[in-house]
């Protein structure tokens, strides 16, 4: 059986370093800055790159290497490259495929410090963004000028989960010769691959999900070769790589990802229609319930619904203080995809920088929770949060 028609599963479980010193079956960590060479030709050949080798863990890491390899069978991709975060590897992608005076077309929904590159940093380089609304894909054409050459989103979108129909993007990229870019965080490789659906280039927060135990953060780009080729060079050059060890953390992390998605979304769900259900919760916004605008597009792209349950408490701004203020056991904190649930309030805290305007166009309202549901019983996430929902 060839490596590639192997299971999902099996290549985030088998996909490794081929031949370690020892024959260690757990590959281990390669702590070195840089690597020593035999003689001067072969040192000389390396730099040249008429060898692939490792030079600098700057570079390259067999580490990084094994991360970056197993992100790139899980989502379909040619080659990639490992980042210490995820914002490096945002900021690196479109620093490294940009020009001054080029244009972005951007959803409107974007993390919080994504928006502040295309707001704050790019307009320092003559880099505009357009943007267009979640449920508008279809006006994406009419933002595209001679000097557009990336389409960005989120699917779904941090902290709303809204979903963007990912076949639409691809062809209209395609249509106009633009690039897509795609960050996957809230996916993971495991539910979607955008790919698939004609993205050039996909962007992940190792951060979140793929370590899914909230201990390490790191980011990845992979995609087509010839990109990834730049974003490289790129990266050799300004200095955002991941760490061997984090690294090696991370492609541990891969091997049970399937295992957790799984009890993370069938979690979420759950909790997503006891929300549906509860006279003290505005609305809930889900994938994969029913009534999520946009159910269709997210059966078609998606395995499963993803672990972020966002929804509205009742009271406004009194009614989510009260909710955070009385939750017991859930952890409320910024960071999401780990295996204990976390409770966020975008408004005040990770989208808080955007202006009231903004917030609502992608509908961040003061009573807005976003639920990044982990791996505790599923009765013990609902008692806490409905014990929360009862003294509002
Ligand atoms: C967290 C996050 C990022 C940034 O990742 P870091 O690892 O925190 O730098 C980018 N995009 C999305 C959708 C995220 O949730």
């Amino acid at each position: 059986m060839s490596i590639d028609s192997q299971k999902f599963e099996t290549q985030a479980v088998r996909t490794q370093v081929e031949k370690t010193q020892f024959m260690e079956h757990s590959v281990p960590m390669y702590l070195t800055s840089g690597f020593v060479f035999e003689g001067s030709e072969e040192m000389r050949a390396a730099f040249a790159e008429e060898k692939e080798r490792n030079l600098y863990s700057r570079f390259s890491n067999p580490n990084t290497t094994e991360f970056v390899d197993k992100i790139c069978a899980l989502e379909g991709a040619e080659d990639g490259y490992a980042f210490a975060t995820g914002m490096a590897a945002v900021f690196s992608t479109f620093a490294a495929l940009l020009n001054a005076g080029d244009h972005i077309v951007s959803a409107r929904s974007v993390f919080g410090s994504t928006h502040s590159l295309f707001t704050k940093y790019f307009p320092k380089w003559n880099i505009e963004t357009s943007y267009f609304a979640v449920n508008e894909v279809e006006k994406v054409e009419r933002l595209i000028q001679p000097n557009t050459k990336i389409i960005y989103a989120e699917s779904p979108t941090n902290p709303g989960v809204d979903v963007l129909d990912l076949e639409l993007l691809g062809a209209i990229a395609k249509k106009h010769g633009i690039l897509l870019v795609i960050d996957n965080c809230f996916a993971t490789p495991y539910l979607q691959n955008p790919i698939q659906f004609g993205a050039d280039l996909v962007i992940h927060s190792a951060t979140k999900l793929i370590d899914g135990q909230g201990r390490v953060l790191g980011g990845v780009t992979v995609g087509k070769k010839e990109l990834i080729r730049e974003i490289y060079l790129f990266a050799r050059n300004t200095g955002p790589a991941l760490s061997p060890f984090n690294a090696w953390v991370l492609s541990k992390s891969l091997e049970t990802l399937p295992v957790r998605a799984d009890r993370h979304c069938d979690n979420a769900l759950k909790l997503a229609e006891f929300l549906e259900a509860h006279p003290k919760v505005n609305w809930v916004k889900y994938p994969f319930l029913k009534s999520h605008p946009q159910y269709e597009v997210a059966k078609k792209q998606m395995r499963l619904g993803g672990n972020i349950v966002a929804f509205e408490v009742a009271g406004g701004v009194a009614g989510g203080k009260t909710f955070f203020d009385s939750i017991k056991m859930c952890s409320l904190s910024a960071n999401l995809g780990d295996t204990r649930t976390i409770v966020t309030h975008p408004a005040s805290t990770t989208h808080s920088k955007l202006a009231v305007e903004d917030k609502l166009a992608v509908g961040i309202t003061d009573g807005m929770v976003r639920c990044s549901v982990g791996l505790e019983h599923i009765d013990d996430i609902i008692a806490d949060i409905s014990q929360a929902l009862e003294q509002i």
